[in-house]
């Protein structure tokens, strides 16, 4: 009888959860037939109205009823862009971000309006920016930025991060994210530099694709994920100018060595939306070229899903670039180039504009057809028509102390020891300790840009009981062992005297440099140099003779030059997310072991801005190749020592996996972290070769003594680079195979 019970009791628990509707029959259970078959159904019933509306990405502004603060959706302006405009997708917040709460009773009144009242019975499509958590939802889990997740050299915590984001994103009933960014971060004046995953093509595409499968899971149709976005589709993190949405020059050869592959990547990898760069690329608008959003991102990646646009970045076609005469004129050129939705997003022309062009002939109804098509494949595949909001879900690990530890975990891997003189680091406990500098006791400065705003500058929105890298030194060495003063603001001087007189009374001083919040065109700089305010700080405590450590937060490298001297410890925190105060000490007093690389060069001078894997020329000359640090360094409180490099063979032809093996081993006397880096680069080529190419990196954990073999992989193609005629080829010849100092010669015969 007893096991009678349980085995009725398991019956109808599986009886429950087959009817939920949760986990009724979920898309992605379906083949590509049936879900093409079940788009041309809803889509046999649209007129040329709703379809248009299907292509229009409207901001929740336009439905709000009382302006920003407090956002309160309008019924009428809800109506009216729902049933006139038959609009297809909304995105963003007002002013801030809002709770759980309020999210389901802003997405549950769209989709009821939608899904009952609109006469296609569409469910709308929203988006967000969740590019370092659910950035948008009150209390969630706030993540380091994408340039300290490429710190971290760790897949893992990149895709684990990306799948917290997905369920807390999702606990707030929205299942698309515009994350990750895919450019290479390789321009650091530009103000999304830390939106990044760095300079290098490979770390950013293996980075790229675990943020992608972290969102959107196995199956984006679960309550749990959500629909990624490669972005910004393609070549927008290089403008000439260093300026946010600016020109970027760049040759076919460069674009496809360096600028496509990460796309290629998520899109292999299933990313369901590609953003558009807002920016020109050889002066054509992106928006505009149908080379890049229809040959390049169709005929050649084989991309399915949806294309949408950057903001405004139809009428911009016009009004920002001047390539066309109005904005009807605009709507055609960027629809007929390959756009699928447009982010108007704060009018209501775009629909009826298209939908005039498309009644002229000027549009041709096979391109709505096909852009609607991929619209509402990405709404079967989000199940959206079965749930337009998951009704009986809840998400009980929202901002859970295990997300909060994965967070943690992702900043301590991330913080970068870039300089250890006379062992200044971990420092002890029992001394004195001046915290000061402008970053030292501001959250807001951790998590940099898109933390609960848009530009992140309200502390009033931060999540209560996070800590300031202040507020973490004295929980761990206790307030009276710390002396505390600000110093400077980021630009100008504050109380440096102050901080001068404390430096003299402690043992050591603890620096806080670096950048407030910013993102896009407010974070257009003009100097990459560190401000002097800053500067001035640090050279005046070092007056004192009191040794100091210099901690960096900062979304790009500002330059440092002329103070690193100064400083016998240097951390790099890059924006750490709202776990970066605990990381910090922690590293600073030794509880955790740093094991952060570079994802990017730090430059010594402004104006020599020069990658890793550059020509042999940039060698040359009296300045020579000359880095503040270089790429793929940082420091740990251990040291590895590297032996035994092994190649399996020394001639390779097509077919051949040749394997490479490094012993490595853990020579001082604690557990650390080591980024193995393996570089293999042609020794001679028909293209300048690069000095050097990083082409797999493993991270492993080594306990004090240990020794570990690593293993890589390198295939022909692994090796190949883009020729003189613009295609992939991996000439014959000699490569160089180097991890760590050591080298080998391999041989690869055609
Ligand atoms: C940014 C995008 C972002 C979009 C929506 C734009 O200004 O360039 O990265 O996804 O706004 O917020």
């Amino acid at each position: 009888m007893k096991y009678l019970n349980r085995w009725l009791t398991l019956f109808l628990l599986l009886l429950v959860i087959s009817a939920s509707p949760v986990y009724a029959q979920r898309a992605s259970h379906l083949t590509d037939a049936q879900i093409n078959q079940k788009v041309d159904s809803v889509m046999q019933k649209m007129s040329l109205t709703d379809k248009v509306g299907e292509m229009t990405q409207l901001a929740i502004d336009m439905i709000s009823k009382n302006g920003k603060n407090q956002l309160q959706i309008d019924d009428d302006k809800l109506r009216d862009i729902l049933l006139n405009y038959r609009v297809g997708s909304i995105l963003n917040v007002g002013n801030h971000a809002y709770t759980r709460d309020h999210w389901h009773e802003i997405i549950r009144k769209i989709q009821n309006v939608a899904v009952n009242e609109k006469p296609t019975h569409i469910p709308v499509l929203y988006g967000i920016d969740s590019i370092h958590g659910a950035n948008y939802v009150m209390g969630s889990t706030l993540f380091p930025q994408e340039i300290a997740m490429a710190a971290t050299w760790n897949p893992s915590l990149v895709k684990e991060g990306a799948r917290i984001s997905a369920y807390e994103t999702r606990a707030a009933w929205i299942p698309w994210t515009f994350s990750p960014v895919l450019g290479i971060g390789r321009e650091p004046l530009w103000p999304r530099f830390w939106e990044t995953f760095g300079e290098d093509v490979n770390l950013t595409k293996t980075m790229g694709v675990a943020m992608v499968n972290g969102f959107q899971g196995g199956d984006v149709s679960d309550p749990y994920h959500v629909t990624a976005t490669a972005k910004h589709y393609l070549g927008y993190s290089l403008p000439e100018s260093g300026h946010d949405r600016t020109n970027a020059w760049i040759p076919e050869r460069r674009l496809r060595q360096y600028v496509l592959p990460s796309f290629k990547a998520a899109i292999d990898a299933g990313a369901h939306t590609v953003m558009i760069n807002s920016a020109e690329i050889n002066g054509v608008p992106v928006h505009s070229s149908k080379k890049i959003l229809t040959h390049l991102l169709r005929d050649e990646l084989g991309f399915k899903g949806i294309a949408v646009t950057d903001w405004s970045d139809i009428i911009y076609l016009n009004t920002r670039y001047h390539i066309t005469k109005n904005y009807k004129e605009s709507i055609k050129v960027a629809i007929n180039a390959g756009v699928d939705m447009s982010m108007v997003p704060t009018d209501t022309k775009f629909p009826k504009l298209l939908k005039e062009l498309v009644q002229e002939g000027e549009v041709p109804m096979s391109r709505i057809n096909e852009a609607v098509h991929r619209i509402l494949r990405v709404k079967f595949l989000l199940g959206l028509f079965d749930h337009p909001y998951p009704k009986n879900t809840n998400y009980p690990k929202f901002a859970s102390d295990g997300f909060a530890q994965t967070n943690y975990q992702s900043a301590a891997e991330a913080i970068t020891l870039l300089k250890n003189n006379n062992h200044i680091l971990p420092l002890s406990r029992d001394q004195k300790v001046l915290v000061t500098g402008p970053t030292a006791d501001k959250l807001t400065y951790l998590n940099g840009g898109w933390s609960r705003t848009w530009q992140g500058a309200n502390p009033k929105y931060n999540t209560p009981g996070k800590k300031t890298i202040l507020d973490a030194i004295k929980d761990k060495i206790g307030s009276d062992n710390v002396n505390f003063v600000e110093g400077t603001t980021i630009d100008e001087s504050k109380n440096i005297a102050d901080a001068v007189l404390a430096a003299q009374k402690s043992d050591v001083a603890v620096i806080c440099v670096g950048e407030s919040t910013y993102t896009e065109q407010p974070g257009d700089i003009a100097d990459l140099t560190l401000p002097a305010a800053q500067q001035n700080l640090v050279k005046k405590v070092a007056d004192t003779g009191t040794p100091i450590v210099l901690v960096m937060v900062e979304g790009r490298p500002r330059i440092v030059n002329d103070i690193v001297p100064d400083a016998d410890g240097i951390l790099m925190d890059y924006l750490p997310g709202q776990e970066g105060g605990p990381a910090t000490a922690d590293i600073l007093f030794g509880d955790q072991n740093p094991s952060g690389k570079l994802p990017f060069t730090y430059p010594r001078h402004v104006n020599d801005i020069v990658p890793y894997d550059h020509n042999f020329t940039s060698e040359v000359g009296p300045v020579g190749y000359n880095p503040q640090w270089h790429f793929g360094h940082g420091l740990s409180y251990t040291t590895f020592d590297y032996s035994n490099l092994q190649v399996s063979q020394t001639e390779f032809t097509d077919g051949d996996n040749v394997k490479i093996s490094v012993d490595v081993t853990n020579t001082g006397d604690r557990e650390g972290k080591e980024v193995v880096q393996l570089y293999v680069n042609d020794l001679v080529a028909s293209i300048s070769p690069p000095v050097k190419k990083l082409r797999d990196f493993d991270k492993i954990d080594l306990k004090a003594g240990e020794t570990k073999t690593v293993t890589f992989s390198i295939s022909p193609d692994d090796l190949s680079f883009v020729g003189r005629d613009n295609k992939r080829i991996t000439e014959p010849g000699e490569f160089n195979v180097q991890i760590g100092s050591l080298s080998k010669k391999i041989t690869y015969r055609k």
